[in-house]
Protein backbone atom coordinates (compact mmCIF):
# COMPACT_ATOMS: atom_id res chain seq x y z
CA UNK A 1 0.00 0.00 0.00
CA UNK A 2 1.30 2.97 -1.04
CA UNK A 3 1.13 6.01 1.80
CA UNK A 4 0.06 9.52 1.28
CA UNK A 5 2.61 12.35 -0.28
CA UNK A 6 4.61 14.15 2.31
CA UNK A 7 4.45 11.51 4.44
CA UNK A 8 7.74 10.82 7.13
CA UNK A 9 9.23 8.03 7.73
CA UNK A 10 10.91 6.92 11.30
CA UNK A 11 14.09 5.21 12.29
CA UNK A 12 12.41 2.14 12.51
CA UNK A 13 11.31 2.21 8.72
CA UNK A 14 14.99 3.35 7.47
CA UNK A 15 16.14 0.37 10.04
CA UNK A 16 14.00 -1.89 8.41
CA UNK A 17 14.98 -1.01 4.63
CA UNK A 18 19.00 -1.23 5.88
CA UNK A 19 17.94 -4.02 6.70
CA UNK A 20 16.22 -5.45 3.60
CA UNK A 21 19.35 -3.88 1.67
CA UNK A 22 22.00 -5.21 3.97
CA UNK A 23 20.76 -8.86 5.64
CA UNK A 24 21.43 -8.74 9.27
CA UNK A 25 22.68 -12.66 8.81
CA UNK A 26 25.17 -11.45 6.65
CA UNK A 27 27.76 -10.07 9.36
CA UNK A 28 30.11 -11.22 10.74
CA UNK A 29 30.38 -13.24 14.02
CA UNK A 30 32.18 -10.40 15.82
CA UNK A 31 30.07 -7.32 14.30
CA UNK A 32 27.85 -4.92 15.68
CA UNK A 33 25.15 -3.20 13.35
CA UNK A 34 21.96 -1.63 13.87
CA UNK A 35 20.67 1.32 15.97
CA UNK A 36 23.80 2.96 18.12
CA UNK A 37 21.74 6.09 19.51
CA UNK A 38 18.62 6.60 18.97
CA UNK A 39 14.70 6.72 18.63
CA UNK A 40 12.94 4.04 16.88
CA UNK A 41 9.98 6.42 16.59
CA UNK A 42 11.52 9.77 15.48
CA UNK A 43 10.66 10.97 12.72
CA UNK A 44 12.81 11.31 9.67
CA UNK A 45 13.59 14.55 7.24
CA UNK A 46 17.24 14.69 6.60
CA UNK A 47 19.59 11.67 6.85
CA UNK A 48 23.62 11.98 6.19
CA UNK A 49 25.77 9.66 5.14
CA UNK A 50 29.17 8.60 6.36
CA UNK A 51 32.01 5.80 6.56
CA UNK A 52 32.77 6.96 10.19
CA UNK A 53 30.65 7.79 13.15
CA UNK A 54 33.40 10.48 14.30
CA UNK A 55 33.13 13.82 15.92
CA UNK A 56 33.74 15.37 12.60
CA UNK A 57 30.74 13.55 10.96
CA UNK A 58 28.89 13.88 14.21
CA UNK A 59 29.39 17.61 13.90
CA UNK A 60 28.20 18.12 10.30
CA UNK A 61 25.04 15.40 11.16
CA UNK A 62 24.32 18.11 14.77
CA UNK A 63 25.16 21.72 12.74
CA UNK A 64 22.73 20.61 9.55
CA UNK A 65 19.69 19.94 11.60
CA UNK A 66 20.04 15.74 10.22
CA UNK A 67 17.78 13.76 12.19
CA UNK A 68 19.81 10.27 10.84
CA UNK A 69 22.82 9.34 10.31
CA UNK A 70 24.23 6.59 8.76
CA UNK A 71 27.52 5.33 8.78
CA UNK A 72 29.36 1.79 8.31
CA UNK A 73 31.32 1.49 10.95
CA UNK A 74 30.12 0.95 14.63
CA UNK A 75 30.53 3.20 17.37
CA UNK A 76 31.46 0.44 19.96
CA UNK A 77 32.44 -3.01 19.61
CA UNK A 78 34.11 -3.82 22.53
CA UNK A 79 32.47 -3.45 26.12
CA UNK A 80 32.58 -0.05 27.58
CA UNK A 81 32.72 1.31 31.22
CA UNK A 82 32.18 4.79 30.89
CA UNK A 83 29.95 6.88 28.74
CA UNK A 84 30.95 10.41 30.44
CA UNK A 85 31.48 13.47 28.19
CA UNK A 86 35.30 12.46 29.52
CA UNK A 87 35.90 10.18 26.39
CA UNK A 88 35.60 11.58 22.31
CA UNK A 89 33.05 8.78 22.00
CA UNK A 90 30.50 9.83 24.95
CA UNK A 91 31.13 13.25 23.65
CA UNK A 92 29.89 12.13 20.62
CA UNK A 93 26.63 9.85 22.28
CA UNK A 94 26.06 13.27 24.22
CA UNK A 95 25.74 15.40 20.94
CA UNK A 96 23.79 12.78 19.43
CA UNK A 97 21.55 12.25 22.16
CA UNK A 98 21.06 16.20 22.67
CA UNK A 99 20.40 17.12 19.27
CA UNK A 100 18.30 14.07 18.43
CA UNK A 101 20.48 12.99 16.06
CA UNK A 102 20.31 9.19 15.76
CA UNK A 103 22.72 7.16 14.53
CA UNK A 104 22.31 3.32 12.74
CA UNK A 105 24.94 1.39 10.70
CA UNK A 106 25.33 -1.08 8.32
CA UNK A 107 29.44 -2.63 8.27
CA UNK A 108 29.95 -6.69 7.51
CA UNK A 109 26.74 -6.88 6.59
CA UNK A 110 26.96 -3.87 3.93
CA UNK A 111 30.87 -5.37 2.79
CA UNK A 112 29.09 -8.83 1.70
CA UNK A 113 25.60 -7.71 0.58
CA UNK A 114 24.28 -8.00 -2.84
CA UNK A 115 24.37 -4.04 -3.74
CA UNK A 116 27.12 -3.33 -0.86
CA UNK A 117 30.65 -2.41 -0.31
CA UNK A 118 32.33 -4.86 -2.27
CA UNK A 119 29.58 -4.94 -5.19
CA UNK A 120 30.78 -1.07 -5.47
CA UNK A 121 34.11 -1.20 -5.17
CA UNK A 122 33.96 -4.38 -8.22
CA UNK A 123 31.47 -2.27 -10.02
CA UNK A 124 33.82 1.56 -10.18
CA UNK A 125 36.88 -0.69 -11.25
CA UNK A 126 34.96 -2.25 -14.28
CA UNK A 127 34.28 -5.69 -13.14
CA UNK A 128 31.15 -7.09 -12.38
CA UNK A 129 32.33 -9.60 -9.68
CA UNK A 130 30.99 -12.93 -8.31
CA UNK A 131 31.74 -13.13 -4.68
CA UNK A 132 33.81 -14.68 -2.96
CA UNK A 133 34.61 -15.59 0.91
CA UNK A 134 30.88 -17.12 0.57
CA UNK A 135 29.20 -17.88 3.70
CA UNK A 136 25.94 -16.70 2.47
CA UNK A 137 22.87 -16.30 -0.36
CA UNK A 138 20.74 -14.04 -0.91
CA UNK A 139 16.80 -14.42 -1.20
CA UNK A 140 17.25 -15.20 -4.98
CA UNK A 141 20.25 -17.57 -4.16
CA UNK A 142 22.71 -15.37 -5.21
CA UNK A 143 26.29 -16.07 -3.58
CA UNK A 144 27.28 -13.14 -1.21
CA UNK A 145 30.65 -12.75 0.40
CA UNK A 146 32.41 -9.81 1.38
CA UNK A 147 35.35 -9.71 -1.93
CA UNK A 148 34.32 -10.01 -5.45
CA UNK A 149 36.65 -11.58 -8.26
CA UNK A 150 35.94 -10.87 -12.58
CA UNK A 151 37.35 -10.30 -15.70
CA UNK A 152 38.17 -6.57 -17.20
CA UNK A 153 36.71 -6.26 -20.76
CA UNK A 154 40.77 -7.26 -21.77
CA UNK A 155 43.73 -8.12 -20.50
CA UNK A 156 45.65 -4.58 -19.93
CA UNK A 157 48.68 -3.14 -18.21
CA UNK A 158 48.95 -3.25 -14.27
CA UNK A 159 50.21 0.11 -14.38
CA UNK A 160 46.98 1.22 -16.65
CA UNK A 161 44.98 -0.44 -14.44
CA UNK A 162 46.12 1.48 -10.92
CA UNK A 163 45.51 4.40 -13.03
CA UNK A 164 41.73 3.48 -13.77
CA UNK A 165 41.88 2.59 -9.74
CA UNK A 166 43.46 5.78 -8.74
CA UNK A 167 40.77 7.41 -11.09
CA UNK A 168 37.39 5.34 -9.63
CA UNK A 169 38.11 6.21 -6.26
CA UNK A 170 37.38 9.20 -4.19
CA UNK A 171 39.82 11.38 -3.64
CA UNK A 172 42.13 11.61 -0.71
CA UNK A 173 45.56 12.06 1.11
CA UNK A 174 46.41 8.30 1.09
CA UNK A 175 46.41 7.54 -2.44
CA UNK A 176 46.89 3.75 -3.53
CA UNK A 177 49.86 1.32 -3.52
CA UNK A 178 50.80 -0.58 -6.04
CA UNK A 179 53.02 -4.20 -5.61
CA UNK A 180 54.59 -6.00 -8.10
CA UNK A 181 54.91 -10.36 -7.90
CA UNK A 182 58.95 -10.60 -7.96
CA UNK A 183 60.40 -11.08 -11.14
CA UNK A 184 57.09 -9.21 -12.82
CA UNK A 185 57.00 -5.34 -13.67
CA UNK A 186 54.21 -2.16 -13.64
CA UNK A 187 53.71 -3.82 -17.12
CA UNK A 188 52.43 -7.12 -16.33
CA UNK A 189 49.01 -7.85 -17.92
CA UNK A 190 45.92 -8.16 -15.62
CA UNK A 191 42.79 -9.26 -16.84
CA UNK A 192 41.48 -11.60 -13.86
CA UNK A 193 40.49 -8.64 -10.53
CA UNK A 194 39.47 -9.37 -7.11
CA UNK A 195 38.50 -6.89 -4.83
CA UNK A 196 37.37 -6.19 -1.07
CA UNK A 197 36.97 -3.19 0.27
CA UNK A 198 38.42 -2.03 3.49
CA UNK A 199 41.10 -4.53 5.58
CA UNK A 200 41.34 -7.10 3.27
CA UNK A 201 44.27 -8.68 3.80
CA UNK A 202 42.82 -11.88 5.00
CA UNK A 203 42.37 -12.71 1.46
CA UNK A 204 45.52 -12.28 0.22
CA UNK A 205 45.92 -15.97 -0.16
CA UNK A 206 42.37 -16.53 -1.45
CA UNK A 207 42.98 -13.84 -4.59
CA UNK A 208 46.22 -15.55 -5.39
CA UNK A 209 44.30 -19.00 -5.01
CA UNK A 210 41.46 -17.67 -7.00
CA UNK A 211 43.56 -16.99 -9.89
CA UNK A 212 43.37 -13.35 -9.34
CA UNK A 213 45.79 -11.21 -11.74
CA UNK A 214 45.78 -8.27 -9.33
CA UNK A 215 43.67 -7.80 -5.64
CA UNK A 216 42.79 -4.40 -4.51
CA UNK A 217 41.97 -3.82 -0.93
CA UNK A 218 43.47 -1.31 1.42
CA UNK A 219 45.22 -1.06 4.88
CA UNK A 220 48.10 -3.64 3.60
CA UNK A 221 50.84 -4.30 5.74
CA UNK A 222 54.93 -4.87 5.35
CA UNK A 223 55.07 -8.44 6.02
CA UNK A 224 52.31 -9.98 4.96
CA UNK A 225 52.54 -7.49 1.72
CA UNK A 226 55.68 -8.67 0.84
CA UNK A 227 55.19 -12.34 1.58
CA UNK A 228 52.35 -12.43 -0.82
CA UNK A 229 54.24 -10.89 -3.33
CA UNK A 230 57.20 -13.26 -3.08
CA UNK A 231 55.06 -16.05 -3.28
CA UNK A 232 52.25 -15.62 -5.59
CA UNK A 233 51.86 -14.16 -9.42
CA UNK A 234 49.12 -11.75 -7.91
CA UNK A 235 49.63 -8.30 -7.67
CA UNK A 236 48.51 -5.78 -4.92
CA UNK A 237 47.08 -2.35 -4.80
CA UNK A 238 46.58 -1.44 -1.36
CA UNK A 239 44.18 2.00 -0.79
CA UNK A 240 42.90 4.16 2.04
CA UNK A 241 40.21 1.94 3.94
CA UNK A 242 38.09 4.86 4.09
CA UNK A 243 38.26 5.34 0.11
CA UNK A 244 37.50 1.99 -1.03
CA UNK A 245 34.34 1.80 1.15
CA UNK A 246 33.02 5.45 0.12
CA UNK A 247 31.83 4.14 -3.27
CA UNK A 248 29.15 2.01 -1.31
CA UNK A 249 27.57 5.37 -0.36
CA UNK A 250 26.02 6.67 -3.61
CA UNK A 251 24.77 3.55 -3.49
CA UNK A 252 22.99 3.33 -0.48
CA UNK A 253 21.90 7.04 -1.22
CA UNK A 254 20.18 5.89 -4.20
CA UNK A 255 18.67 2.66 -3.02
CA UNK A 256 16.92 4.87 0.33
CA UNK A 257 15.67 6.98 -2.76
CA UNK A 258 14.10 4.59 -4.71
CA UNK A 259 12.72 3.19 -1.82
CA UNK A 260 11.13 6.54 -0.17
CA UNK A 261 9.82 7.69 -4.01
CA UNK A 262 8.40 4.16 -4.12
CA UNK A 263 6.84 4.57 -0.74
CA UNK A 264 5.84 8.48 -1.36
CA UNK A 265 7.72 9.58 1.49
CA UNK A 266 9.64 12.78 1.61
CA UNK A 267 13.75 12.30 2.21
CA UNK A 268 16.76 14.77 2.05
CA UNK A 269 20.08 12.33 2.01
CA UNK A 270 23.13 13.93 2.15
CA UNK A 271 26.44 11.88 1.97
CA UNK A 272 29.36 13.56 4.12
CA UNK A 273 31.82 15.20 1.80
CA UNK A 274 34.49 14.68 5.11
CA UNK A 275 37.72 12.27 4.28
CA UNK A 276 38.02 10.55 7.40
CA UNK A 277 40.94 9.10 6.78
CA UNK A 278 43.58 9.42 9.64
CA UNK A 279 45.96 11.37 7.36
CA UNK A 280 46.02 14.55 6.04
CA UNK A 281 49.12 14.57 3.78
CA UNK A 282 51.14 12.62 2.07
CA UNK A 283 54.58 12.75 0.94
CA UNK A 284 57.10 10.21 -1.39
CA UNK A 285 60.35 10.43 1.37
CA UNK A 286 63.22 11.49 -0.17
CA UNK A 287 66.48 11.53 2.66
ZN1 LIG B 1 35.84 -0.65 7.17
Amino acid sequence: MKTSPNQLWKVKDLQAHLNRLYPPHLQEEWDKNGLIVGDLEQPVQKILLAIDPVPETIAQAVEGNYDLLITHHPLFLKGINFISKESHKGRMVHDLIKNDVALLNAHTNADSAERGVAWALAKAVGITGTPFSTKETSETGTPLGLGRIGKLPRPIPLETFAQQVARALPSGPHGIFVGVPTGKDLQMPVETVAVSGGSGDSFLQLAADLGADVYLTADLRHHPAQDHLNSTRTALISGSHWATEWLWLPALANDLELAAQAAGVEIEIDISASVTEPWRLHLPTQG
